[in-house]
Parts: structure tokens; sequence; C-alpha cells
């Protein structure tokens, strides 16, 4: 959204009037007009469905465009698929691609910095949610985009933040009257795709960067407040492992469980079958699974400091131990897929092929049995705690 101020008024920055007004608006209308409108008149079948498309094609935009493909860089992406994703995050109304992934890199460089972090959680679920864009607490770095200087390098992104503006109005205002007319209902259509697809579109994303860091689990890291939740994941279209990226943020994933709800991931996986991404760049299983259990023996320690010496001994032995046939797993398993790779341009390497599947398919189990005792062992610890 762009910027327009009042004189600053007792100490705190002044109002944004233009952003204020855009969500107290779109809000209102939302909540009255649009029950109002689908009790008197009714919403078609029709018109449900191109609020649930409209909703996912804005906020799909913003998680797999802004987000993974242009503020960190996890993948690369043809011409067309930018284009979809820079009209989109315009249908989105949430800035350019070049200005929210210049607030985005800060925000994961100072991380809960209330200084520097442009929305910082540490300053609450208002602030982070949308304070921050309510006050021109941002005004002396607004036009600084020197943290993304390889995306003015992209003709797209700066294509779209020169014309934002415009974009914007076509996109929110040409589309649902679009829509209208081809349901033969403009005013449901500007009601119901307009102004509450745009809410919906707004608080969802917001969520992400208040709710993921104040709900869920920290299973990776507690260095930063946020939080792995897979409700949130799924009103985010993936975005709801937070911990997860936070720590492992060069990954096109955020779900990285076949469970886990990562639409956005999914779509990204299946646009480089046909070749509109490549490049998408995965974590290493091994700093995956150290960080997880690291976390784990943090949290047991955290929760109930061990007195006893010989306990507290054999507890840090078989950590190390497990780390030892972590990492030993991990580096069999990559020299299995370096010989599969030559296997399949050499025959003479299947001998070594089999042994070597066998190898890591005993190491697996070893390792899954270790990390069970391990688990059990920790949940023993806790209970004589508990008992003590
Ligand atoms: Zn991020
Ligand atoms: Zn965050």
């Amino acid at each position: 959204m762009s910027v327009s101020s009042a004189p600053e008024t007792s100490g705190k920055p002044p109002i944004i009037w233009l952003n204020t007004l855009v969500f107290a608006i779109t809000f209102a209308i939302s909540a009255i007009g649009v029950p109002w409108y689908g009790i008197t008149y009714g919403f078609s079948t029709g018109m449900i469905v191109a609020l649930l498309g409209t909703i996912a094609f804005a906020g799909i935009s913003i998680t797999a465009g802004y987000h993974r493909l242009w503020a960190h860089k996890t993948y690369d992406a043809h011409w067309s698929l930018r284009i979809l994703f820079a009209l989109g995050g315009a249908l989105a109304v949430q800035n350019s691609a070049l200005h929210w992934s210049s607030d985005h890199r800060e925000h994961h460089k100072h991380v809960d910095d209330n200084d520097h972090d442009p929305y910082s959680a540490k300053r609450g679920f208002w602030y982070s949610h949308i304070g921050w864009m309510l006050r021109e607490y941002q005004a002396s770095k607004y036009s600084n985009y020197d943290n993304v200087k390889d995306l003015q390098q992209d003709p797209i992104v700066m294509w779209q933040h020169r014309h934002y503006l415009l974009l914007t109005l076509i996109t929110t205002i040409g589309w649902p009257i679009a829509i209208g007319f081809m349901l033969g209902d403009v005013w449901g259509a500007v009601l119901l795709v307009g102004f509450a697809r745009l809410v919906i579109n707004h608080h969802t994303t917001f969520f992400i960067n208040s709710l993921a860091h104040i709900w869920g689990k920290q299973t990776y890291t507690d260095r930063n407040t946020a939080r792995d939740n897979g409700f949130l994941a799924f009103l985010t279209f993936g975005e709801g492992y937070h911990n997860y990226h936070h720590i492992f943020s060069a990954d096109y994933r955020n779900g990285i469980r076949w469970w886990h709800f990562d639409p956005t991931k999914w779509l990204i996986r299946s646009c480089s079958w046909l070749g509109l991404t490549k490049n998408l760049k995965r974590t290493n299983g091994y700093q995956i699974e150290k960080a997880r259990l690291a976390m784990q023996f943090k949290r047991l320690q955290d929760k109930a400091p061990i007195a006893c010496e010989n306990t507290r001994e054999r507890l840090h032995e078989e950590y190390d131990a497990l780390m030892l046939r972590l990492r030993e797993y991990y580096q069999a398993r990559k020299q299995l897929l370096d010989t599969k790779a030559k296997a399949l341009a050499d025959q003479m390497h299947l001998i070594t092929l089999a042994e070597l599947q066998q190898k890591v398919i005993e190491m697996r189990e070893a390792l899954q049995t270790h990390k069970r005792e391990f688990r059990r062992l920790m949940q023993t610890v806790m209970q004589q705690r508990s008992i003590a």
C-alpha cells in the first residue's frame, strides 16, 4: 500500500490514513454488507467457487511468488509464472513484490528485534498483525531497497513495482466486476469476490507475521519466536511451518513431511515437472534431523535440570552417540545416491550398489531404534524429575 501521512500527535509516529481507511472500510463492508446481501439476495454456487478460486490465486501468488521465489530465492521460475505472481500479488494488495521482499528480508535478518524487524512479534499480536502498517514506523527507510538489488534485475518485478497502483486497481476492481458480468450478479461479486476476498487474503497472510510467531511448537529452534502450527498452515497455503522456515529459509518447502499441508510446495514441485520452475532448493536431511534432536534435548534440559551427575553424563553420551550415528547414516545415504548415479551410466557398479543399499537400510533401522531408545531415556529422566 502507498503512504500518506498526518501530522504527528502524541509520542507515536503519524497515522498512515490510506492504509488505515483501506483496512477499516474493507473490513466494515465485509462484516456488514456481505452477510446482509447474502441473507437478502443470496450468493450462487458459482460465486462461492469464484471467491475460493480468487482467494487461492492471490494467496498463493504471495506465498509461492512474493515469499518463496522473490524474498528467499528458493527456486527459479519461468517468466509466465512470474507475471501471474505479479498480477496475483497486486490483487492481494500487499504492496509491490520489491517492497514486500525488502521488508521480509529485514524480518528474517533482525527477527524479534523491536527496532529493526518491521513486524517484530515481540511488540505484540496487534503490532505484528496489522499495527506496523497503520503508522509511519518505517518512514526513514521506506524507499530503501538496498537489500533487494538482485530483484531489481528482474524486469517483471520492476514492471510490477512501477505500475503497482494501476495493476492493483485493475485487478481488485476489474476482476470482481468481470466475474459479476459472467455470473449475472455484479453487486454480489463486488461484495464477495471484491471486499470479502480481500479481507480474507489480508488477514490470513498477516497471521504468518502474528500468530505464526505466537502459537505453535518450536520444533527446530527457540532462538526466535517462530512456531510450527498445522492449523495455520491450512489457512496460509502451507506457511504455518514457520519455525522450520525461519531456521531453513533457503528451502522451497515449509512443510517437509508428506502429511504436512503445504500447497505452495506442491505447486512449485508440480510446476517443475512442466518446466515452469527449476533449481528447487532443499535443506540437507542431516541438518534438519540434527536441529530437531538438538531442540528435543535442549527442551529436556530446560524443563528438568538434571542434578544427578551420572544421569547427566549418560544422557550426554547417548546424545553424542546418536548424533554420530545420524551423521554416519546421512554420509552413507549420500554415498548410495552418488553410486546410484554412477551405476546408471556404468553397469559395473551394480554389485557395489546392492551392497550399499543393504548397508543404508540397516543403518536407517539402527538409527530409528537409537532415536526411540534416546526418547525413552529422556522420558524416564523426565518422569524421575517429576516424582522427585
Ligand atoms: Zn520468510
Ligand atoms: Zn516470521
